[in-house]
Formats: structure tokens, C-alpha cells, sequence
């Protein structure tokens, strides 16, 4: 019987952001993150001490489960110990499963889970991307405040991963006009909104 520290659990939900935009989800949010992001707008920015902790048996998780995918979240949910267990019981009830990770931390997840590598390196170098996790994300999604970012990650990022530009919420009115003009200087990128924000859903 394995449990994890659970932030939240959300859904039926969709999926806001990157290449599965738009499809529908449950949420697991495994809680905590050193990771510390000025920005963060899942509570760590600070390392989150006083933010929910609340131990939960993956079994229970599961059971809760209604929709075909799953997202895990954070938090930083590679910091987990217990994360290949999350992953491989919820595969085994049929579902797809997608990890949202900094990249900072890695556990040997199922091979057939998707992961959406969002490094975090160019806002806390003493956390940077562990180097299979560029070979093995499916997608790359890098959160744009001034364009520098892509700059930052350009010569580790492998032609062939799709990449999405999205724009740092509380600077999107900056930041979107500057990733147009990236999409113009790399076409196969493309724009990641996300939208669960315009129609207010969590
Ligand atoms: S890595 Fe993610 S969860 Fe951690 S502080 Fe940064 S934005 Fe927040």
C-alpha cells in the first residue's frame, strides 16, 4: 500500500496547456517543489512549507479517476520516490498518464507515459534539466517572459521534440507579442495558451 503527499486532485477537467490541449483530464497534484520560481502559480514559489500535504493511497486516487488521462502535476512530482507506482497502477486501469516536470528530478517512470519537460534552469541554476530528459520528453514547453528563454535551452533541445512557446501569465500582454515573433524565426514551434484559464475551468 503506497501513499504520496497529495497538493490537490481535480477533474474532469481539460488540459490547458502544451500538446494535448483541449483534451479532458483528471489532475493529481503531488505536493511540494525546491525548485522556487518567482512566478510559480502552483504556490511554491517559495518551497510552498505551509501549502497542502495530505497523504493519500494510490488505490483511493484511482478509485476518484474519470477521465481517460491523467496529468500529474506539482509541485515537482519527479522529487517523489513513489511516482513509478502512481504511473504504472494508473496505466494499469486503462489510462493514458502525462507528467508535467522542470526536469530538475527524475524517477524510472513507465516508458509509456507522456512528459512534458518545462525546464526551470534559466530562473534557478542550481536546478538544471537531467540530460536523458531531453531524450526522453515527448514535448518541450518553455514558459516566455522576455524571449530569452528559448536562447537559454536552443542547443539542448532535439529538433525533433515539439516545442510550445507560453506565455508567463501574469506578463502575457508582453510576452505574447514577443513569441509571434519567435514562431516567425522557428515555424514548427507553436503557441501554448493556456486555456483552461480563458473558460475558467481549474
Ligand atoms: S518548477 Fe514549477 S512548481 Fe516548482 S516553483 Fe517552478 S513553476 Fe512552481
Amino acid at each position: 500500500m503506497v501513499e504520496l503527499p497529495i497538493h490537490e486532485t481535480f477533474g474532469p477537467t481539460i488540459q490547458g496547456e502544451g500538446f494535448w490541449a483541449g483534451t479532458p483530464v483528471d489532475f493529481i497534484r503531488l505536493s511540494g517543489c525546491p525548485v522556487g520560481c518567482s512566478w510559480c502559480d502552483t504556490g511554491y514559489a517559495d518551497g510552498g512549507a505551509d501549502l497542502p500535504r495530505q497523504r493519500r493511497l494510490i488505490e483511493d486516487l484511482i478509485a476518484e479517476l474519470r477521465s481517460p488521462r491523467v496529468v500529474i502535476s506539482g509541485g515537482e512530482p519527479m522529487i517523489h520516490p513513489q511516482l513509478p507506482a502512481l504511473v504504472s497502477a494508473i496505466e494499469a486501469s486503462g489510462r493514458t498518464v502525462a507528467i508535467e516536470t522542470s526536469g530538475a528530478f527524475w524517477q524510472a517512470v513507465s516508458p509509456t507515459a507522456w512528459i512534458t519537460l518545462s525546464p526551470k534552469a534559466h530562473i534557478s541554476p542550481r536546478y538544471p534539466v537531467v540530460p536523458l530528459l531531453w531524450e526522453r520528453a515527448n514535448e518541450i514547453k518553455l514558459i516566455i517572459e522576455t524571449g530569452a528563454e528559448l536562447g537559454y535551452y536552443q542547443t539542448l533541445i532535439k529538433p525533433e521534440k515539439p516545442v510550445f512557446l507560453q506565455p508567463e501569465w501574469s506578463q502575457k500582454e508582453q510576452a505574447i507579442p514577443i513569441i509571434l515573433d519567435l514562431l516567425q524565426q522557428h515555424p514548427h514551434y507553436r503557441l501554448s495558451l493556456q486555456l483552461h484559464k480563458y473558460i475558467n475551468v481549474p
